[in-house]
């Protein structure tokens, strides 16, 4: 036997079937993903992709799979590629380096990582933090990474030129392709990353509502931004009096994210403004699930990536878009 290029050469296909149909199925019953009847027969199997189980429907008269309507149907590659795909993106490896790893094109991998990403983001739509939360804030230097010269989505025709921009001095802004990125640290664990605009009184307090439950204690730096905040019991230290703990009030939890935040970010060279929030936002879910290993999160994923209605949602970007401090990104709400 020629010794394998790649690690899962080694996965049996049938595990990987058996794998993905207890997680398809595991919590919903066995059911049509069309019209939602569960009188149904068994079909036999596909001479091409063995152990993949086909199923009569009754009430629409068609047959379905194990994969069809998720984020897993029709792709051309066997399950372990999605497997493997899906733990090293938990790893926070890059889509060019998971291309390498798994022996696809490039193209296949960003396109899945964005699909992924977005199938985890459904974990975090709702997330809202209670208990004593620290805030700070950070600015990212934006790239033209996958952008045509003036934003959107044109193609470009050629490699693009730059990846990080030099960053201008001054504060950032959306505009000046620096955005902000504010984290709500829970004391109780939890975090909320939001890429915003800037850091106007106005935006940090949309913020705060969205992020923060009402009435809840925070602490925070003495920026005026944040002294501003209206509905919470809100204490803050002064770091240009190098204040950085006045007994329980500190926010060296929300610093500490950041170091981890940032590393994190540099691995993919140069985040557009406009992709950041997707990027961010998976990072929110790694930390929140951060007491799993990362098979136990790619596992998580997978399941999201197999309900047809967080599939479909997530083949459109809808969780970007409707993550709930996108529009603090893309709005002007001065
Ligand atoms: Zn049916």
């Amino acid at each position: 036997m020629p010794a394998p290029s790649y690690i899962h050469h080694f996965f049996s296909a049938d595990t990987c079937q058996a794998y993905i149909r207890t997680l398809r199925w595991k919590d919903r019953p066995l059911q049509c993903p069309r019209c939602q009847s569960q009188h149904l027969s068994p079909w036999g199997n596909y001479y091409y992709r063995p152990g993949l189980k086909r199923y009569w429907c009754h009430g629409c008269r068609r047959t379905f799979n194990d994969l069809t309507h998720t984020l897993l149907a029709q792709s051309q590659r066997a399950l372990s590629y999605w497997i493997l795909a899906t733990f090293l993106w938990c790893l926070s490896c890059s889509s060019r380096r998971i291309a390498r790893e798994l022996g696809i094109h490039i193209r296949t991998s960003y396109r899945w990582c964005w699909w992924l990403r977005n199938a985890a983001l459904s974990y975090e739509m709702d997330r809202q933090l209670d208990g004593t939360v620290e805030a700070d804030e950070l600015y990212h230097t934006g790239g033209n990474k996958g952008q045509a010269l003036h934003g959107g989505k044109k193609h470009l025709g050629r490699r693009a030129r730059r990846r990080r921009k030099k960053r201008e001095p001054g504060r950032g802004h959306y505009d000046k392709d620096r955005p902000a990125v504010i984290a709500w640290v829970s004391r109780q664990g939890p975090v909320v990353v939001q890429a915003v605009r800037d850091f106007t009184v106005t935006t940090v307090q949309k913020a705060a509502d969205l992020a923060v439950e009402a009435g809840r204690r925070l602490y925070t730096d003495s920026a005026s931004r944040d002294r501003a905040l209206k509905g919470y019991v809100h204490e803050y230290v002064n770091h240009t009096r190098k204040e950085y703990a006045r007994g329980k009030v500190h926010e060296n939890r929300a610093e500490c994210l950041f170091s981890l935040l940032k590393p994190y970010l540099r691995v993919f060279r140069g985040i557009s403004k406009i992709n950041l929030p997707g990027y961010v936002g998976f990072f929110q879910f790694l930390r929140n699930f951060r007491h799993q290993n990362a098979f136990q999160q790619a596992e998580l994923i997978l399941q999201a990536a197999l309900d047809p209605v967080i599939a479909s949602r997530a083949r459109r970007g809808d969780f970007v878009t409707c993550l709930d401090h996108f529009d603090l990104l893309q709005t002007t709400i001065n």
